[in-house]
């Protein structure tokens, strides 16, 4: 007799390699159905971001490529996932489906009563570990309570937790032939891609997304920017970081794989980094995992203080600062340079984006949520745990959260990880002929100079919309308002 398909649901982890999911249901020797859902239906789903959906599509199309060079292809669809996957289960007599687990509240909560309506139906239903390296749940304390620090959750997760190793990719996939699903829509449908204006027309040069990608980015990674990561990760003019990110938050490649290759290209001496930039790299992956850990601990993240202490935050609500600061046009050079590499390319160091990040939170006192929502709208990485995490992390109101009395000063932060200031000059082009001296304080540079450079400061580039030493005041004397 004939055995119904499997359906296979991606979600955030569109690759065919290390994909537990996949390798479970083609071990059941019948055929599978690879389907996407576009759901922004189901209750208290966050809408992905324009940065997001632009990845998205290319992750979509890139996988159905995949798909088809195996004898297979990617079925999209769009609505409630609870409401398709049974109409699906129904459409391709269905007897099972397998995803890799999802660990924000929404998402839990959908896939949690898609599970009960498989069990109820008889229907298999498996989920799997795709994203991470190890399942928030399983680091605790010793008393078996969420962790609220970093260092010891990663000595914890690394001590007691193998990294299980990446799964092949399927070599081909079974014959199947079905009747098109009534709901099936094309990818250009799903209507992902910005178009007036085509904000994201640039993005191509910069990204190859995919598994394809992904890979590619690894290995460059590993030959030329590894080697003095633990150092140079800190500088936004060098190429010491591994660009992976949007390509993890869509699973594009996994965790797993970046693990593994990393420590075999290294064992196999095809990479020369010191063991000292290998363990700050993993670390890096650590407070990714971290982040989930919170997340999954706290699911509201990205709306709620961690500490609730900060519930009482005086915090000023200022239209005009806040488009200054998302426009790159706050008279700091490293915090407009860091705002325009984001607009550019969807992406922005993780230096510079914890100095723009306290700018906002301190200098402009804008509220932490308005900041973690525009990453949100134009990071290609934007993702649940990372982001909201992070943005409570400089706050202060996150765990393990940075000392509210660290302000940064974007003028000594960029002499320091910018010294000649290429980044700027690369990024607010505006400032390009000013030497290096100034170039992360025009508005202290001699009026001759400045003339000479082309620069008139308030016509062609903004004067700083707040003195430092004022916001610093400022924000410390709030701080104090709510006894940090
Ligand atoms: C305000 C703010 C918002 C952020 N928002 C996001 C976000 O939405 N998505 C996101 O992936 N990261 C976010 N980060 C963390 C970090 O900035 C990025 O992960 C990193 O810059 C991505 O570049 P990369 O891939 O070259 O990183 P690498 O330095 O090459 O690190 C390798 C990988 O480790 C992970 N990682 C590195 N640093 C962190 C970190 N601090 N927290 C969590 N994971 C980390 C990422 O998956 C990254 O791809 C944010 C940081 C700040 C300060």
């Amino acid at each position: 007799m004939s055995k119904g398909p499997i359906l296979v649901w991606f979600r955030d982890d569109l690759r065919l390699s290390d994909h537990p999911a996949l390798v479970a249901a083609l071990a059941n020797d019948c055929p599978v159905v690879p389907v996407y859902i576009f759901d922004e239906d189901s209750p208290h789903i966050r809408k992905m971001g324009g940065a997001s959906r632009w990845w998205l599509h290319h992750s979509l199309a890139a996988l159905d490529q995949s798909l088809r060079d195996k004898g297979s292809a990617l079925r999209v669809f769009r609505g409630a996932a609870q409401t398709c996957i049974a109409q699906l289960v129904e459409h391709y007599q269905a007897q099972g489906v397998t995803w890799s687990r999802r660990y924000g509240a929404a998402g839990m909560a959908i896939d949690a009563s898609i599970k009960a309506w498989c069990k109820d139906k008889g229907i298999m239903c498996e989920s799997f570990n795709g994203s991470l390296l190890v399942e928030p749940w399983l680091v605790t304390t010793q008393a078996g309570q969420p962790m609220k620090v970093f260092t010891p959750y990663w000595k914890s997760a690394r001590a007691n937790h193998n990294f299980a190793q990446p799964l092949p990719s399927p070599q081909c996939f079974p014959p199947i032939t079905l009747s098109a699903s009534p709901l099936e829509i094309s990818l250009k449908e799903l209507d992902l891609l910005p178009t007036k204006p085509d904000w994201a027309k640039g993005f191509s040069d910069f990204w190859h997304v995919g598994e394809v990608g992904a890979q590619n980015r690894l290995l460059d990674f590993l030959s030329d920017g590894l080697k003095g990561y633990s150092e140079d990760r800190n500088r936004p003019d060098r190429n010491n970081v591994s660009k992976l990110a949007p390509y993890l938050r869509f699973g594009n490649i996994s965790p797993r794989q970046v693990w593994h290759v990393t420590i075999n290209r290294i064992e196999a001496g095809e990479c020369n980094a010191s063991e000292r930039d290998l363990t700050v790299f993993q670390s890096e992956l650590g407070w990714r995992e971290f982040s989930y850990h919170l997340l999954f601990h706290n699911p509201d993240l990205a709306h709620t203080n961690y500490q609730s202490r900060f519930d009482s935050f005086p915090w000023r609500q200022d239209s005009t600062a806040l488009s200054a600061w998302q426009n790159g046009q706050t008279g700091y050079p490293i915090v407009d340079a860091g705002m325009r590499q984001l607009w550019k390319t969807g992406w922005m160091h993780n230096r510079v984006r914890m100095v723009v990040a306290s700018f906002l939170i301190k200098h402009l006192m804008t509220d932490w949520r308005d900041g973690e929502k525009w990453f949100w709208d134009t990071l290609l990485d934007a993702d649940p745990a990372s982001n909201s995490a992070s943005w409570q992390w400089v706050a202060g109101s996150g765990a393990d959260a940075a000392p509210y009395f660290r302000i940064f000063n974007p003028v000594l932060q960029g002499e320091r990880f910018d010294p000649q200031g290429d980044y700027v000059r690369h990024f607010v082009p505006e400032l390009a002929r000013l030497p290096k001296d100034f170039i992360h304080k025009p508005w202290s540079a001699p009026e001759w100079m400045l003339r000479e450079a082309g620069i008139s400061l308030g016509s062609n580039y903004p004067a700083p919309v707040i003195d430092h030493k004022l916001g610093r005041d400022r924000a410390l004397a709030a701080f104090s308002s709510i006894n940090v």
